[in-house]
């Protein structure tokens, strides 16, 4: 059985078909890429299966059980974590208790040491920083540190990659294939190719609100329907 599996999902907004059935499975430990034009839907598919809005029609399982339409706490607990494609911290609160206040209460997987996970994203020497002070790099750091606080099962990371340097990319896909293989699945919105390259082989494409091809990138580079969709042709 797959840890996710995501069946005819469609969001409607008004008259606005933003979703119109987007079908995945994720497995466990497994990286998926959420690629497709601007428009086509890919934040809107992390905020129904995050709870940000209730998806109008649809299913969501994690491990067999629906949690379509669930509220973003209750995912929460449930192991469903995310990334914002513009992070928010609390710019006021140190870099520390940034971590602290995304565990204040008490989550099933066990507690996670701030320091620890601080380290390992190389953001210690900000742990008493105000979250405001640091650069936009350091502030998406932070708000992966914050999602990774609650252990999540699956974490969906809303482009990451934007803006950062190739050093900065090479590292950080370094590290989401760490957690990767230590058990959290991940589902990662990215514009960069080649970023998203070193972090998974496999990709879901939307078009429109739809799912239209998952399988391996370099077989969705050479898709007529999908080289359609990004070139336009
Ligand atoms: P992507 O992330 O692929 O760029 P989005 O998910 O942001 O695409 O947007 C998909 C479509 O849904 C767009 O047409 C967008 O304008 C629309 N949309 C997204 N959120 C809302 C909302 N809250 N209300 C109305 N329309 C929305």
């Amino acid at each position: 059985m797959p840890l996710l599996s995501v069946r005819g999902l469609e969001q409607r907004f008004g008259g606005l078909v933003a979703l119109a059935g987007i079908d995945f499975d994720l497995e466990p430990a497994q990286a998926l890429g959420l690629v497709g034009p601007n428009g086509s839907g890919k934040t809107t598919c992390i905020n129904a299966i995050c709870g940000l809005n209730r998806p109008t029609k649809g299913t969501v399982t994690l491990d067999g059980t629906p949690i379509t339409g669930a509220r973003p706490h209750q995912l929460a607990r449930a192991g469903i974590g995310r990334t914002f494609q513009i992070p928010r911290p609390f710019r006021g609160m140190t870099v520390r208790d940034n971590l602290l206040v995304a565990t204040s209460t008490r989550h099933p997987r066990g507690d996670v040491d701030p320091d620890e996970l601080l380290e390992r994203l190389g953001l210690a020497r900000f742990g008493a920083s105000e979250a405001g002070t640091l650069n936009a790099t350091q502030q998406k750091l932070l708000d992966l540190a914050r999602a990774l606080m609650l252990r999540p099962r699956v974490l969906f990371i809303d482009e990451l990659g934007a803006g950062l340097s190739p050093a900065e990319l090479h590292s950080i896909a370094g590290l989401l294939n760490e957690i990767a293989a230590e058990g959290t699945s991940l589902v990662v919105v990215e514009h960069l190719l080649g970023f998203l390259e070193q972090v998974t082989p496999t990709v879901v494409v939307l078009n429109a609100g739809s799912s239209i091809f998952v399988g391996p990138l370099r077989d969705a580079l050479r898709d007529p329907e999908v080289e359609r969709v990004f070139l336009g042709t």
